[in-house]
């Protein structure tokens, strides 16, 4: 395989990169050339790096799940969560959601990034469309999250319709 960067064995790199080199890849296959990236890697290739990629998000999952058990344990017995303090910006739209770990109500903060389409001929707005990022969760009971992967996680089901109601927030100003 040929990036601009020169030749790469995909086999030789380590897990990490090649899960990079997946999402890489796939985005440059899919967006650039309108290709299935198993017929430009070839099949087995492409099974293996995808391989990676899944156990690897099964595994920050599991991460995520055993350290919420963990913060869990930890207020029961009265400790405090060490999370690291996040600070949230202004421009960022603030929304509850159920926290995972004490159950009462969470902030997740969503960077949003407007799409606003312009008719430049007639100097009218056509359309405007919001895409709405959860980048950080915060609850007063100590648990903090600052990764986007994570954050999805924890929406799981819910991140279609959390994202919805930030929209419609937005939206409504
Ligand atoms: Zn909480």
């Amino acid at each position: 395989m040929v990036h601009n960067f020169g030749y790469l064995d995909i086999q030789d790199l380590k897990r990490k990169i090649q899960i990079k080199v997946a999402n890489f890849t796939e985005a440059i296959c899919r967006e650039c050339m309108q290709e299935d990236p198993k017929i430009v890697l070839g099949d087995s290739i492409w099974s293996s790096l995808l391989n990676n990629h899944n156990e690897y998000k099964k595994a920050s999952f599991l991460e995520l799940e055993e350290r919420i058990k963990h913060y869990q344990q930890l207020l029961k017995i009265g400790e405090s969560l060490l999370c690291p303090q996040i600070s949230y910006r202004n421009n960022q739209e603030a929304e509850s959601i159920e926290c995972p770990v004490c159950k009462s109500q969470a902030t997740i903060y969503s960077d949003v990034e407007w799409d606003v389409d312009v008719d430049h001929r007639e100097g009218t707005i056509m359309g405007v469309d919001i895409f709405v990022f959860p980048v950080l969760l915060d609850c007063s009971c100590g648990f903090t999250l600052d990764n986007y992967d994570e954050i999805r996680m924890v929406l799981d089901d819910e991140y279609d319709d959390f994202c919805e109601r930030v929209r419609n927030k937005t939206l409504d100003i």
